[in-house]
């Protein structure tokens, strides 16, 4: 993250810097996805007003990602747009590959899926996210940031809040 921080200085960050339960990954992974992913993209669609996004969904990385669609507006004033929606893993990194495009180092370790290291695993076979949450009931799952509403019930900067979406 540093790294393409300084690599494009026009880059904010939004975190939540909230003490939070001990290992709360491992009592409540939803809880603790929450606090620390959703709420902080909550508040860079306020901060910045954002309007549209575009994101790397891929209708093909694993069982939750099947019936998105190229277009969508799930909260209503902020429009989602998945120009890779039907990329396949081998097109990503021939893309990739073709631009030389930076990628994280875990890539080069076997990583398939990144997100936080107590939630991330090497995985194997056609679901590409199998390694994410491996061993609770979001294995393969959503951290919540495309499932849950980002323009309602907005929390105060800095606070930590349970699931409300
Ligand atoms: S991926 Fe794991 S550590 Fe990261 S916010 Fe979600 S539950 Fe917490």
């Amino acid at each position: 993250m540093k790294e393409e921080v300084a690599r494009y200085p026009e880059l904010r960050v939004f975190r939540n810097d909230a003490p939070q339960p001990e290992a709360l990954y491992s009592t409540d992974p939803d809880l603790c996805c929450y606090n620390l992913k959703v709420l902080p993209v909550r508040w860079a669609v306020e901060e910045m007003e954002v309007g549209c996004w575009v994101t790397g969904l891929r209708c093909t990385e694993g069982r939750t990602r099947t019936d998105l669609e190229e277009i969508e507006e799930r909260d209503e004033g902020l429009i989602k747009l998945n120009p890779i929606l039907l990329w396949h893993e081998r097109e990503v990194w021939q893309y990739l590959a073709l631009h030389s495009v930076p990628v994280n180092p875990l890539y080069a370790q076997g990583y398939r899926s990144l997100g936080c290291a107590p939630c991330t695993r090497i995985s194997n076979g056609p679901d590409e996210r199998a390694g994410r949450w491996v061993g609770t009931s979001k294995c393969g799952g959503e951290c919540g940031i495309h499932t849950r509403p980002l323009k309602q019930g907005l929390q105060f900067r800095g606070e930590s809040a349970g699931p409300t979406g």
